[in-house]
Protein backbone atom coordinates (compact mmCIF):
# COMPACT_ATOMS: atom_id res chain seq x y z
CA UNK A 1 0.00 0.00 0.00
CA UNK A 2 3.10 2.57 0.97
CA UNK A 3 4.61 1.52 -2.56
CA UNK A 4 1.09 2.70 -4.05
CA UNK A 5 0.78 6.09 -1.72
CA UNK A 6 4.53 7.11 -2.53
CA UNK A 7 3.91 6.34 -6.30
CA UNK A 8 0.73 8.55 -6.55
CA UNK A 9 2.66 11.48 -4.10
CA UNK A 10 5.70 11.28 -6.21
CA UNK A 11 4.18 11.17 -9.62
CA UNK A 12 2.61 15.02 -8.89
CA UNK A 13 5.41 16.11 -7.12
CA UNK A 14 8.39 15.45 -9.71
CA UNK A 15 6.28 17.84 -12.71
CA UNK A 16 7.85 20.74 -10.46
CA UNK A 17 11.52 19.54 -12.37
CA UNK A 18 9.24 20.21 -15.54
CA UNK A 19 9.23 24.20 -14.60
CA UNK A 20 11.76 25.51 -17.05
CA UNK A 21 9.92 23.85 -19.98
CA UNK A 22 6.39 24.21 -18.81
CA UNK A 23 5.50 27.06 -20.89
CA UNK A 24 6.70 25.83 -24.02
CA UNK A 25 5.19 22.36 -24.50
CA UNK A 26 2.85 22.33 -27.43
CA UNK A 27 -0.63 22.67 -26.89
CA UNK A 28 -1.15 19.56 -28.67
CA UNK A 29 0.82 17.28 -26.62
CA UNK A 30 -1.31 18.46 -23.77
CA UNK A 31 -4.41 17.85 -25.42
CA UNK A 32 -3.28 14.56 -26.10
CA UNK A 33 -1.73 13.47 -22.72
CA UNK A 34 -5.30 15.38 -21.26
CA UNK A 35 -7.21 12.86 -23.50
CA UNK A 36 -4.89 9.47 -23.03
CA UNK A 37 -6.03 10.51 -19.35
CA UNK A 38 -9.74 10.96 -19.51
CA UNK A 39 -10.10 7.63 -21.84
CA UNK A 40 -8.04 5.80 -19.01
CA UNK A 41 -10.37 7.30 -16.55
CA UNK A 42 -13.56 6.01 -18.65
CA UNK A 43 -11.77 2.90 -19.06
CA UNK A 44 -10.81 2.26 -15.36
CA UNK A 45 -14.55 2.98 -14.48
CA UNK A 46 -15.77 0.35 -16.89
CA UNK A 47 -13.73 -2.69 -16.47
CA UNK A 48 -12.41 -2.41 -13.46
CA UNK A 49 -14.73 -0.03 -10.58
CA UNK A 50 -18.46 -0.86 -12.02
CA UNK A 51 -17.77 -4.05 -11.80
CA UNK A 52 -16.45 -4.08 -8.54
CA UNK A 53 -19.88 -1.93 -7.35
CA UNK A 54 -21.66 -3.91 -9.09
CA UNK A 55 -20.53 -6.69 -5.79
CA UNK A 56 -22.81 -5.00 -3.80
CA UNK A 57 -25.08 -7.19 -3.19
CA UNK A 58 -21.93 -10.17 -2.56
CA UNK A 59 -21.28 -8.18 0.65
CA UNK A 60 -21.48 -8.79 4.33
CA UNK A 61 -23.60 -7.70 6.85
CA UNK A 62 -27.32 -6.04 6.89
CA UNK A 63 -28.40 -3.41 4.53
CA UNK A 64 -26.36 -0.16 5.23
CA UNK A 65 -30.36 1.97 4.58
CA UNK A 66 -32.34 2.42 6.93
CA UNK A 67 -35.69 0.87 6.95
CA UNK A 68 -37.78 2.96 5.22
CA UNK A 69 -35.52 3.27 2.46
CA UNK A 70 -35.09 -0.68 1.79
CA UNK A 71 -36.18 -0.48 -1.06
CA UNK A 72 -33.52 1.18 -2.67
CA UNK A 73 -31.10 -1.14 -1.30
CA UNK A 74 -30.10 -3.22 -4.53
CA UNK A 75 -29.21 0.23 -6.37
CA UNK A 76 -27.52 1.92 -3.63
CA UNK A 77 -24.05 1.92 -5.58
CA UNK A 78 -25.49 3.51 -8.39
CA UNK A 79 -27.32 5.93 -6.57
CA UNK A 80 -23.73 6.72 -5.30
CA UNK A 81 -22.73 7.22 -8.89
CA UNK A 82 -25.26 10.14 -9.42
CA UNK A 83 -24.13 11.61 -5.94
CA UNK A 84 -20.68 11.43 -6.80
CA UNK A 85 -21.18 13.21 -10.41
CA UNK A 86 -23.31 15.82 -8.88
CA UNK A 87 -20.49 16.66 -5.99
CA UNK A 88 -17.88 16.58 -9.03
CA UNK A 89 -19.99 19.31 -10.51
CA UNK A 90 -19.72 21.33 -7.78
CA UNK A 91 -15.79 20.67 -7.15
CA UNK A 92 -15.41 21.59 -11.03
CA UNK A 93 -16.75 25.41 -9.56
CA UNK A 94 -13.96 25.40 -7.55
CA UNK A 95 -11.09 24.08 -9.22
CA UNK A 96 -12.04 26.17 -12.60
CA UNK A 97 -12.16 22.92 -14.92
CA UNK A 98 -8.26 22.53 -14.04
CA UNK A 99 -9.55 18.33 -13.84
CA UNK A 100 -9.93 18.75 -17.81
CA UNK A 101 -6.07 20.07 -17.88
CA UNK A 102 -7.05 23.77 -18.74
CA UNK A 103 -8.56 26.60 -16.66
CA UNK A 104 -11.52 29.22 -17.13
CA UNK A 105 -10.99 33.01 -16.37
CA UNK A 106 -10.93 34.52 -13.14
CA UNK A 107 -9.46 31.49 -11.24
CA UNK A 108 -7.78 31.66 -7.70
CA UNK A 109 -4.94 29.52 -7.24
CA UNK A 110 -6.30 29.14 -3.44
CA UNK A 111 -9.97 27.77 -5.00
CA UNK A 112 -7.96 25.65 -7.98
CA UNK A 113 -6.30 23.70 -5.39
CA UNK A 114 -9.08 23.28 -2.94
CA UNK A 115 -11.05 21.82 -5.56
CA UNK A 116 -8.19 19.82 -7.23
CA UNK A 117 -7.61 18.68 -3.62
CA UNK A 118 -10.88 17.57 -2.13
CA UNK A 119 -11.37 15.88 -6.23
CA UNK A 120 -7.91 13.56 -5.34
CA UNK A 121 -9.32 12.98 -1.58
CA UNK A 122 -12.54 11.54 -3.20
CA UNK A 123 -10.78 9.85 -5.69
CA UNK A 124 -7.87 7.71 -3.18
CA UNK A 125 -11.08 6.38 -1.10
CA UNK A 126 -11.67 2.99 -2.57
CA UNK A 127 -7.88 2.42 -3.65
CA UNK A 128 -6.82 -0.05 -0.54
CA UNK A 129 -10.67 -1.23 0.14
CA UNK A 130 -10.68 -4.66 -1.63
CA UNK A 131 -8.48 -7.01 -1.80
CA UNK A 132 -4.63 -4.96 -1.99
CA UNK A 133 -3.87 -2.08 -3.92
CA UNK A 134 -6.83 -1.63 -6.86
CA UNK A 135 -4.35 -1.21 -9.71
CA UNK A 136 -6.63 0.26 -11.95
CA UNK A 137 -7.46 2.84 -9.89
CA UNK A 138 -3.78 3.79 -8.83
CA UNK A 139 -2.64 4.27 -12.47
CA UNK A 140 -5.51 6.04 -13.21
CA UNK A 141 -5.08 8.45 -10.68
CA UNK A 142 -1.75 8.62 -11.71
CA UNK A 143 -1.86 9.73 -15.13
CA UNK A 144 -4.47 11.99 -15.19
CA UNK A 145 -2.55 13.84 -12.46
CA UNK A 146 -0.17 14.19 -15.57
CA UNK A 147 -1.81 17.04 -17.30
CA UNK A 148 -3.01 18.60 -14.26
CA UNK A 149 0.16 18.98 -12.49
CA UNK A 150 1.63 20.54 -15.47
CA UNK A 151 -1.03 22.96 -15.57
CA UNK A 152 -0.42 23.91 -12.01
CA UNK A 153 3.40 24.17 -12.71
CA UNK A 154 2.42 26.79 -15.55
CA UNK A 155 -0.01 28.71 -13.16
CA UNK A 156 2.99 28.68 -10.83
CA UNK A 157 5.83 29.27 -13.26
CA UNK A 158 3.70 32.48 -14.38
CA UNK A 159 3.60 33.63 -10.73
CA UNK A 160 7.57 33.48 -9.98
CA UNK A 161 7.28 30.39 -7.44
CA UNK A 162 10.81 28.90 -7.07
CA UNK A 163 10.69 25.44 -8.13
CA UNK A 164 10.68 23.81 -4.29
CA UNK A 165 7.75 25.94 -3.42
CA UNK A 166 5.78 24.61 -6.50
CA UNK A 167 7.09 21.22 -5.41
CA UNK A 168 5.58 21.69 -1.81
CA UNK A 169 2.45 22.70 -3.38
CA UNK A 170 1.94 19.90 -5.93
CA UNK A 171 3.49 17.53 -3.06
CA UNK A 172 0.39 18.75 -1.01
CA UNK A 173 -1.68 17.88 -3.82
CA UNK A 174 -0.36 14.47 -4.84
CA UNK A 175 -0.79 13.65 -0.54
CA UNK A 176 -4.63 14.10 -0.60
CA UNK A 177 -5.36 10.48 -2.46
CA UNK A 178 -3.12 8.71 -0.23
CA UNK A 179 -4.68 10.59 2.74
CA UNK A 180 -8.25 10.03 1.42
CA UNK A 181 -7.68 5.87 1.29
CA UNK A 182 -6.54 5.74 4.49
CA UNK A 183 -9.49 7.73 5.64
CA UNK A 184 -11.95 5.21 4.33
CA UNK A 185 -9.84 2.50 5.31
CA UNK A 186 -10.44 4.06 9.29
CA UNK A 187 -14.09 4.79 8.69
CA UNK A 188 -15.26 1.31 6.80
CA UNK A 189 -13.94 -2.06 7.34
CA UNK A 190 -12.71 -4.30 4.76
CA UNK A 191 -16.25 -6.28 3.77
CA UNK A 192 -18.28 -3.66 4.74
CA UNK A 193 -20.86 -2.99 2.15
CA UNK A 194 -20.33 0.42 2.33
CA UNK A 195 -17.11 -0.34 -0.14
CA UNK A 196 -19.33 -1.00 -3.03
CA UNK A 197 -21.00 2.32 -2.44
CA UNK A 198 -18.04 4.53 -2.09
CA UNK A 199 -16.77 2.86 -5.23
CA UNK A 200 -19.83 4.32 -7.49
CA UNK A 201 -19.27 7.59 -5.48
CA UNK A 202 -15.38 7.60 -7.24
CA UNK A 203 -17.51 6.16 -10.47
CA UNK A 204 -19.65 9.33 -10.71
CA UNK A 205 -16.95 11.30 -9.71
CA UNK A 206 -14.51 10.36 -12.37
CA UNK A 207 -17.30 9.90 -15.57
CA UNK A 208 -17.98 13.50 -14.71
CA UNK A 209 -13.74 13.82 -15.61
CA UNK A 210 -13.66 11.83 -18.27
CA UNK A 211 -16.85 12.46 -19.96
CA UNK A 212 -16.17 16.50 -19.88
CA UNK A 213 -12.90 15.83 -21.26
CA UNK A 214 -13.76 13.55 -24.01
CA UNK A 215 -16.38 15.62 -24.79
CA UNK A 216 -15.25 18.88 -24.60
CA UNK A 217 -16.32 19.81 -28.40
CA UNK A 218 -14.50 23.14 -28.01
CA UNK A 219 -10.49 21.66 -27.57
CA UNK A 220 -11.20 17.99 -28.64
CA UNK A 221 -12.13 17.85 -32.01
CA UNK A 222 -13.04 14.56 -33.66
CA UNK A 223 -9.37 13.19 -34.78
CA UNK A 224 -8.12 10.07 -35.63
CA UNK A 225 -5.15 10.64 -33.54
CA UNK A 226 -8.00 10.74 -30.66
CA UNK A 227 -9.71 7.59 -31.47
CA UNK A 228 -6.57 6.00 -31.59
CA UNK A 229 -5.10 7.47 -28.10
CA UNK A 230 -8.48 6.40 -26.63
CA UNK A 231 -7.85 2.57 -28.09
CA UNK A 232 -4.59 2.61 -26.35
CA UNK A 233 -5.63 3.88 -23.24
CA UNK A 234 -8.78 1.53 -22.95
CA UNK A 235 -6.04 -1.52 -23.76
CA UNK A 236 -3.38 -0.15 -21.09
CA UNK A 237 -6.54 -0.25 -18.37
CA UNK A 238 -7.36 -3.99 -19.34
CA UNK A 239 -3.34 -4.45 -19.34
CA UNK A 240 -2.73 -3.08 -15.73
CA UNK A 241 -6.19 -3.79 -14.09
ZN1 LIG B 1 -8.55 13.01 -10.28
Amino acid sequence: MAGAYILIALGVAVWALAMPVVRRLPDGLMRGITVFGGAFLLGVCCLDLLPEASEYHLGRGESPLPVGLGRFDSIMPFIAILLGFLMQQMLDGLSAHAEHGHTEEGFTLAGLLAGLCMHAFLEGMPLGLGDGVDAGLMWGIVIHNIPVSLLLVGIMADRGYSMWRCALVLLLFGIMSPLGSLFANWLIGEGSRWVQVLTGMVVGVLLHVSSSILFDHKRNHFSWSNIGLMMAAFVLVAIVI
